[in-house]
């Protein structure tokens, strides 16, 4: 006779063998998502399910800690974006006119300039997480380089681009 302890460490040996087989993963995620599906379709659930997680959320944002937590989270995460995309345009993570490598003041160039127009277009805030993360979405696409704020801010007095949004160049 197996003492309980066995049995758990046998079936835990056991799922840990299933799920390196892809079908396996997939049944389990179907009968997840099955599951979860057939209890939501009850609105009695759905709505007992929507007050709890309001009530959980509430209290969660009231909780100091862990609002510090979530914002640095997403601090974390849209660092982790950034380096990652910067890095397909810079694998050194350097300013490719000086050489600046702190990743605070380093920024994605459009080569052509221009850039604010082309976000305008895509409908996407002019900086942050939104660009990066179409660029990745795009597979990164050519015409980006990677420039540190203060090369950028020199080539566009140097191409005597405008790229305050409507702003008329010919104004006084
Ligand atoms: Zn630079």
């Amino acid at each position: 006779m197996l003492t309980h302890e066995e049995r758990c460490a046998r079936m835990r040996e056991r799922h840990h063998r299933n799920m390196l087989d892809p079908a396996y993963r997939e049944k389990r995620r179907t009968a997840a998502h099955f599951n979860y599906a057939r209890r939501m379709a009850q609105p009695s659930y759905r709505q007992k399910y929507a007050e709890k997680h309001k009530v959980n959320r509430q209290r969660r944002l009231q909780d100091e800690s862990v609002k510090t937590r979530y914002r640095a989270y997403n601090v974390r995460q849209h660092e982790r974006l950034k380096r990652e995309v910067l890095q397909h345009y810079s694998p050194e993570l350097k300013c490719v006119r000086c050489g600046f490598t702190d990743l605070r003041a380093l920024t994605i160039d459009h080569i052509n300039g221009h850039g604010t127009e082309h976000k305008r277009k895509l409908g996407i805030s002019r900086s942050g997480s939104h660009f990066y993360r179409w660029l990745r979405t795009n597979n990164y696409p050519q015409g980006f380089q990677v420039l540190c704020m203060n090369c950028q801010f020199i080539k566009r007095v140097e191409n005597d681009e405008d790229f305050r949004r409507g702003r008329d160049k010919s104004a006084p």
